[in-house]
């Protein structure tokens, strides 16, 4: 349902406005499945354990662990203007992992696999549709 970075791909208006109105009072949420109960971060209308389709928002902190990095010069299409850009991956607290842009709070000299990071949303409602991406910030430049 939300794909990452939403650069090319836009979430569907199904409970988007929700979605965005949690995001503006500084709630990051994840998506979990009413028939399994899995949670999926960043969140999915189809349950990517059984495929069901119905889904209630839950809140998750965002703090994490760098797992990896990579610096993309080469980028796809839709990142072209933005390249050369950094992109972590975070091993959640409460379990998965989140790919997101490496934000201005984090050097890239500063990078060290298993530092804190913040997973911190961003909200984009300068376009037609509502988009959010995310960044990975120090725990101590976030608000969350
Ligand atoms: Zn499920």
């Amino acid at each position: 349902m939300f794909k990452w970075f939403g650069r090319v791909n836009h979430a569907p208006h199904t409970k988007v406005a929700e979605f965005a109105q949690h995001l503006r009072e500084g709630r990051l949420m994840a998506s979990r499945c009413e028939a399994c109960g899995h949670v999926s971060f960043p969140p999915r209308a189809d349950c990517e354990a059984c495929l069901h389709g119905a889904f209630t928002f839950v809140p998750v902190s965002g703090r994490g662990t760098l797992h990896t990095w990579t610096r993309i010069t080469a980028a796809p299409r839709g990142f072209e203007d933005v390249a050369p850009y950094t992109l972590g991956l975070v091993d959640l607290e409460e379990g998965g992992r989140a790919l997101a842009w490496i934000g201005a709070s984090v050097p890239e000299s500063s990078l060290a696999i298993g530092m804190p990071l913040q997973v911190t949303p961003r909200l984009h409602e300068d376009v037609e549709d509502i988009r959010v991406d995310y960044t990975l910030e120090s725990p101590k430049g976030a608000t969350a």
